[in-house]
Order: structure tokens, then sequence, then C-alpha cells
């Protein structure tokens, strides 16, 4: 059985652990490799390594740094379909979306690239008289990743780019449940001719991660995935007075006013709600029917009843398994408690299963109408292909709904109101917005901005918020003397 190696010192080595967790194929459970849970040792020479590395790599020109961005980025698109192959085999995501998977990673790559000017600094001549004062960016040291299943291309790529090309070393814990992508990532930043140490991989689960967040040599901790594990790990890692940021969990609400354009709406709420089975923090999962906009309701449930879960391959196919049993029994249990608690089924995708696939993980389409906020559907986030739709007489009703929920990943409105959608984007307490756009992910030059419980810190993940986030500011104050010093000692706090 292929194992998963770790890389450690710029070298991808077999682990000594005797500990494997299965990789499967979420679309019939085969196991197609495994992965180790490093050893205290091997998760200390990788942050020894990183630590090392450090020490030369903070001295590397930074147009240094960014032409080795710009070869990784060529090296990522020369196997753009390579790698979503390898996605799709251990995610069961269509190919298509695999490739996205892996493109908005190349963008954030391409964000990297521009390095130099994202590092630049501030200057003020003549602070005081014959004083100038300059700041710098300098990167912090070791900076560590751990990341979720469900864009195992995107989110690895998210953290190390932008913090190595600003001088860091890094050590990432991808997700256990598809480790291949990172690694393929990884051998093509080697390619592209990262010196040792630079990145690291180490695997494993819990213990892993708890020796990255309690080591003294990792600076920062980039973290992705769901709320308790965000907010264990936000505590432990500021426990251990690092920064952290911690991307978590979320209830993505799509607002929709009855003067927007039909058609518009029906299509794209299908995609957002159950494409890539729903397994997106930035899935619609929530669509709010505003007045007669409601009577979109049961043509947007035939339509969502109509895509066809598939294998990775498939063209027809509109989404694929979910990652795990786990994962689907989960699901179940949820659609089972929102019609236990008087939701309306109006689509129930709990009996699908492929024909001659049927120990995969599938899930079909699922809609429910009638839901309120006491519901379990409503106030979990599910990670599957359901979508709840809501109803709010008033747009001000469904602002109150959208802001009283925990979550603030992102959220949506569909208009032909420009003052509905100012109204919106305005008052809404959600950190990403989209106007007549369903899933607002910004790109990188911007950053990823999610609010309330969907996200622990204050420096957001890419654009310039994460150069801010993987560096420190260096402010110089400093005198060149042209005659003798002008003036007896100074013995206040002014500069003069
Ligand atoms: P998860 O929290 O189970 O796992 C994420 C990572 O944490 C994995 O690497 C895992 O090995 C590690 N981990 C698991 N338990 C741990 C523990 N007790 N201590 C330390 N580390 C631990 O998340 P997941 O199921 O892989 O991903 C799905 C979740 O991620 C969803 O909640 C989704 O909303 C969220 N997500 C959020 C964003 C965002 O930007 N807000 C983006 C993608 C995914």
């Amino acid at each position: 059985m292929k194992q998963i190696p770790l890389l450690i010192n710029g070298e991808f080595v077999a682990s000594q652990s005797s500990q494997l967790i299965d990789v499967t194929n979420p679309a019939n459970n085969s196991v197609i490799a495994q992965v180790p849970c490093a050893t205290e040792h091997e998760v200390q020479q990788a942050i020894a390594s990183a630590k090392e590395a450090f020490t030369t790599w903070r001295n590397v020109a930074v147009p240094e740094r960014a032409r080795l961005m710009m070869r990784y980025q060529a090296l990522l698109k020369q196997h753009h379909d390579e790698i979503a192959e390898i996605l799709s085999q251990e995610t069961g995501k269509t190919f298509d979306d695999a490739k996205g998977d892996v493109w908005r990673g190349i963008e954030v790559v391409e964000q990297a690239m521009n390095i130099p000017a994202l590092l630049m600094g501030e200057t003020v001549e003549n602070v005081a008289r014959g004083i100038d004062t300059y700041s710098y960016i300098q990167p912090l040291g070791v900076c560590a990743g751990i990341t979720p299943f469900n864009f195992p291309a995107m989110i690895p790529l998210w953290m190390f780019p932008l913090a190595i090309a600003a001088g860091n070393t890094f050590v990432l814990k991808p997700s256990e449940q598809d480790p291949m992508t990172p690694t393929r990532l990884a051998e093509l930043f080697i390619e592209a001719g990262a010196p040792k140490g630079l990145l690291n991989i180490v695997h494993g689960g819990a213990r892993e991660v708890d020796q990255l967040l309690t080591h003294p040599d990792i600076k920062a901790v980039s973290f992705v995935g769901s709320v308790p594990v965000g907010q264990h790990i936000y505590k432990t890692a500021t426990d251990h007075m690092k920064r952290a940021q911690c991307f978590a969990g979320a209830k993505n609400h799509s607002v929709i006013m009855p003067d927007a354009n039909k058609a518009q709406v029906l299509n794209n709420l299908v995609g957002a709600s159950v494409g890539a089975a729903g397994q997106r923090c930035m899935a619609i999962s929530v669509a709010v029917f505003v007045g007669k906009a409601k009577e979109w309701i049961p043509e947007l449930a035939e339509m969502i009843g109509k895509v066809k879960p598939g294998l990775w391959n498939d063209k027809e196919a509109g989404y694929g398994p979910l990652i795990s049993p786990r994962a689907k029994q989960r699901v179940l249990s949820l659609i089972e408690q929102g019609k236990a608690e008087g939701a309306t089924c109006l689509v129930d995708g709990s009996d699908f299963s492929l024909a001659g696939h049927e120990e995969g993980n599938w899930v079909g389409p699922t809609v429910f109408t009638n839901v309120t906020e006491e519901m379990t559907i409503y106030k979990e986030e599910i990670f599957g292909p359901v979508l709840c739709c809501m109803e709010a007489d008033e747009l001000e009703d469904a602002i109150a709904l959208v802001n009283r929920n925990p979550f603030g990943n992102g959220t949506s409105i569909f208009t032909a109101s420009g003052a509905a959608a100012r109204k919106y984007q305005h008052e809404i307490e959600v950190g990403q917005v989209g106007i007549n756009v369903p899933i607002p992910v910004p790109l990188p030059f911007f950053s990823f901005t999610g609010w309330k419980n969907s996200f622990y810190g204050d420096l957001h993940a890419y654009g310039k918020q994460a150069v801010r986030f993987y560096t420190e500011t260096k402010t110089v104050t400093s005198r060149w003397f042209e005659d003798d010093i002008p003036h007896g000692p100074n013995m206040t706090i002014s500069l003069r």
C-alpha cells in the first residue's frame, strides 16, 4: 500500500510511525493510500529544518523569492490537470471543480509573485530637523499551517506561498483525509527550486497539531477547518504567545428580492448550494426569499432535484460523494432531524446511491422549506448538499435574520435595486458580500475576510492582510549629522 511521505529538510521521507490512517476514494471507500501520524521526533525535525532554513532564506533577495514563485506558478499551470486528477480521486470532486480548486490556489501564488511591492514600507523625511523615519517589513521565522479536507490545493496555497515569499519558512499539516494533493504541490515547489527546509510537511491529527501549537520555534499559526478545532487552535496558539488566524465554519445566507432576475437567481442558487456536495465553507446553505420571491421555491427545488451526483470523470455529474462515511451519516441524520422538527422536505436525497458504487458516500440533493431559526438544520453547519429555504416579509427582516446568525463568512443578495443592494452591503454583519454574485470569494489581491464565528483572529488570509500576518514592522528613526551636535543633552522625549 502506498504510504504518503513526510517532507523534512527538502527530502520526502517515510515516517517511522506505525500509526497509519487510510486515505480513501470517497466514491467507493476503497483504500488508495495510507498517511502516517508523524512521530514527535519527526515533527521536531521538521520544525528544526525550517528554523535552520530561515537563517539563510530571510537574507535571500526579495526579487529572487518572487522568481521562485514565478517558477512555481508556471509548474502548477503546467501540471494543472494532473493535480486536479489526484485531487478528484481523493476527494471525489468532479474534474472541473477540482481544476477550480487548483486554480484558486494558483491565483494566490500569482499574488506571492508580487511580493516586492507588498513588502514596501513607509517613509517620512524630516520628522524632526534632520531626522527621517522609515519602516521595513521583516519575516517572523517559522510559520505553521493546518488545513481542512475540502480544498486540498487552494487552502495550503492560501498559506505557504505568501508566508515564504515574505521571507518565512513553513511547516504544513494537511488534512489526513486527502494528503496526496498537498504532497504533489510540495513536489512541484521543490522542482521549482525551493531550497531545503523552506517548506516541510508533517502528517497526522490532533497530537501532531498540538506539538506545532506549543513549540516555541513556531511564530504564527494559520488554520482552516471546523469551529471546535478552530477555537482550540486559536486558544492554544495564543496561549503559547503565537499569532493565530483561524478560519472556521459557516452558514451562508442568500437573500432573494422579488425584483431580482429569476433565471439568474435559480441558476446561481443551484450551483452555490449543492455544488461540491455542499462541502464549501462559502456554500449557500440558506436561501431567504423576500415577499413574492417565495413563489420561486418550487421551481428552484425542481432544478436542484435534477442535479445528478456522479463520479469525478463523469461530465454529466453535478457533484461527487461526501468525503467519508462519517460525513455522510452526519448529513443523513441532520436531514432526518429536519423532517422530525417540522421542516418540509421538498427534495429528499437521503436514499440516493450511485449504481455500481453503492459503497460510496453519496447523498442526493436535498431541499427543505418552512425552515425556522430554532431547527437544528438551520443552527448547524450541514456541510452537505442541502439547501434550507426560509421566508421574510421585508428586506429588513432578512437582514435581521442574517445578523442574528452566529456565523459571518459569506452572504449574497439578488436584486435589481441599487438601494436594496447598498442597504444590504452596509448593514449586513458578514465579512464577504455578493451582489448578484452567489459565492463572493475575493481574489487574492483582496483578503478572505470571514467574520464572527467563521474567523478567530484579526488579519485574514491572502492579500495585504496575509503579508501583515506573516511579518513584523520595524520602524527606524535616523539622523546623520552634517556638523557637530548642535545642542547639549536632550532631557525630553521629543525629537530635536
Ligand atoms: P476539521 O476541523 O475536522 O480539520 C481541519 C484540520 O484540523 C485537519 O488538518 C485536522 O487534521 C486537524 N484537526 C482535527 N481535529 C483536531 C484537533 N482536535 N486538534 C488539532 N487539530 C485537529 O475540518 P474539516 O472537516 O477538515 O473541514 C471542514 C470544515 O472546515 C468546515 O467546518 C468548513 O466550514 C471549514 N472551512 C472553513 C473555511 C473558511 O475559510 N472559513 C474554508 C474551508 C473549510
